[in-house]
């Protein structure tokens, strides 16, 4: 096939942002409360190359908050950090097969692992990261997120406020973490440093940006600095390809053919290794908790661009 250029990536973008915009299947998070009041209609995708060349259509500057797309990003710092051997060996690789927010995940805990995209394995995660005191901890999250977008970012205090005023079930998996001896700091701290991490404010911009950086072997391609190291990527974007789209991983693999990761707040970033990232944002999700119009329109890039990694979809 002849190489991608410029206009191909243009046109499918356009493409698929006219063929799904209008669709009005889904509905909006609604037991973080504020989720359900941020505007459905609003649709964005951003194509960014691993070379910084970046093909849009729709909402780009909207910052929504980061949620569950975070999860890999905090994996990687722990990679970076402490080496893959310790996020393998702490939290897991394994796919769990259950909703985000299991508590039964908890008890898989026990026999053997999880994953960090579960809630379970994120808040284990942030507990992990090492620092002296919850700022200095909070600070390498934040930081680390903000390397991978290549820019500042703020939390969005109203989700925050809205999301740990409302965290019983997230308390409660910090808890048994740490009654299962796997969570490495106070579950309170871990719970707040978590919930921060997911308020996370992020345009659709950014997200290509950060999933560009991961397809660019973990250096970013716009402020050329490296957060992940190149032998590391493929681990973390294996997980991405097990775990990253709630229980609707396998079928998403089946489709799409990409690693990717989706949160609640209606962002997806799926990533072409070597290549490229497709993010987009759009607030209403499916019952497996993932943005209708952002699934249908990487599904539909993917597929239009035959980029899928096990062969044309
Ligand atoms: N902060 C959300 C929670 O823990 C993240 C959920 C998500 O995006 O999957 O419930």
């Amino acid at each position: 096939a002849a190489p991608l250029t410029a206009e191909d990536y243009q046109r499918v973008v356009d493409e698929a942002y006219a063929k799904f915009k209008d669709v009005k299947d889904g509905a909006n998070a609604d037991y973080i409360p504020i989720l359900a009041t941020v505007p459905s209609e609003m649709f964005g995708i951003a194509l960014v190359t691993r070379d910084g060349k970046i093909y849009a259509a729709g909402e780009q500057k909207y910052e929504f908050s980061i949620q569950s797309v975070s999860k890999p990003f905090t994996a990687s710092l722990i990679m970076a950090e402490q080496g893959p051997k310790v996020l393998r060996e702490k939290i897991g690789v394994e796919p769990t097969g259950l909703p985000f927010n299991s508590k039964l995940a908890m008890e898989l805990y026990e026999s053997r692992s999880v994953n960090p995209l579960v809630n379970a394995g994120a808040i284990a995660a942030v507990s992990l990261v090492q620092a002296d005191s919850e700022q200095a901890r909070w600070n390498k999250v934040l930081g680390n997120i903000e390397a991978y977008a290549g820019r500042k970012l703020q939390v969005l205090e109203e989700v925050y406020d809205s999301e740990y005023e409302t965290a019983w079930s997230n308390r409660g998996i910090a808890n048994l973490l740490f009654n299962y001896g796997r969570l490495y700091s106070d579950p309170e701290e871990a719970l707040r440093v978590y919930t921060r991490q997911c308020s996370i404010g992020i345009n659709t911009r950014d997200l290509g940006i950060m999933g560009a950086t991961l397809a660019n072997e973990g250096v970013n391609p716009f402020t050329g600095k490296r957060v992940l190291d190149a032998e590391d990527v493929p681990e973390l974007l294996a997980i991405m390809a097990t775990a990253g789209f709630y229980d609707e991983s396998g079928e998403w693999m089946y489709r799409s053919g990409l690693p990717a990761k989706t949160g609640v707040g209606g962002g997806i970033v799926a990533v072409v290794p070597g290549k490229f990232a497709i993010a987009t944002f759009s607030p209403p999700l499916n019952e497996a908790g993932n943005s209708v119009r952002g699934l249908k329109a990487i599904n539909y890039i993917s597929g239009e661009l035959g980029v899928g990694l096990f062969g044309p979809n």
